[in-house]
């Protein structure tokens, strides 16, 4: 099998388009997504349309959820919640009504996904520290668990028996292809496939990973899109120009 992990969309069609498009001729047998898919970007529904239509197995993220009251809006900044509200007078009825029965976990063969821990997944915290990850592991009943929230691309190896991270990369170089071990008793891995939508770790391409469960490895990718287009219908839907603007440098 060959898993394309996608997550913080976050209303990006151009983004979203060029990556379905680069793994189009890859034999992707599934495609997992980790939540955000809205928010931020000018389209939002166009955006639900295109990973409902190849069949996503998609979480909700925390601007999935505020858009539809599931999550406070107390919790965003003001330009997150300014287009958080542009987001939710875009949708349609359908449109939040799938956003509303997004589940906060899933779990797919050796996967479960979460937008943000497996402790707290209605708290969307972001798991940056160390005790968070081997917490989540800890949590987690599956070999793998596939998080988002970041936006940073993330590859984890925790070691059960010994209790340790065995591996923990997060340079692009190290993440191109990763070997891992199918063997769920000794091991355990957390993935952060990086932000298809708003990337924030210096590079404007989007990030997704895919798992290829026959080669035992992990590919994070990253895919050149039209940063401009995406740009320009940002500021022509009237939300903040900062939102344009941190696309360029990928920040
Ligand atoms: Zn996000």
């Amino acid at each position: 099998m060959r898993y394309a992990v996608l997550s913080d969309v976050h209303g990006n069609l151009e983004a979203l388009t060029a990556v379905l498009d680069a793994l189009a001729p890859e034999r992707i047998d599934r495609c997992l997504c980790l939540g955000d898919v809205v928010g931020y970007g000018a389209e939002p529904g166009a955006c639900l349309a295109r990973l409902e239509a190849c069949g996503a197995v998609t979480v909700g993220g925390n601007h999935d959820l505020a858009c539809v009251g599931k999550f406070s809006l107390d919790w965003f900044n003001e330009v997150a919640r300014a287009a958080l509200l542009w987001t939710r007078d875009q949708l349609s009825f359908a449109e939040l009504d799938a956003l509303r029965r997004l589940p906060l976990t899933a779990a797919v063969e050796f996967c479960t996904l979460v937008h943000g821990t497996l402790r707290h997944p209605e708290r969307f915290e972001y798991l940056v520290e160390a005790g968070q990850a081997i917490d989540t592991l800890t949590a987690c009943r599956t070999l793998m668990c596939l998080v988002g929230h970041t936006h940073l691309p993330l590859f984890l190896e925790y070691d059960r028996r010994e209790r340790r991270i065995a591996r923990l990369l997060t340079r692009a170089g190290d993440l191109a292809q990763i070997p891992f071990t199918d063997d769920p008793e000794a091991m355990r891995y957390l993935i952060n496939p990086g932000s298809v939508g708003q990337p924030r770790d210096g590079d404007p391409r989007a990030s997704c990973a895919v798992i290829d469960t026959a080669r035992r490895e992990v590919h994070i990718r990253r895919v050149p899109y039209d940063v401009a287009a995406a740009q320009r219908k940002i500021r022509q839907a009237g939300l903040p120009g900062f939102l344009a603007d941190r696309l360029a440098d990928g920040r």
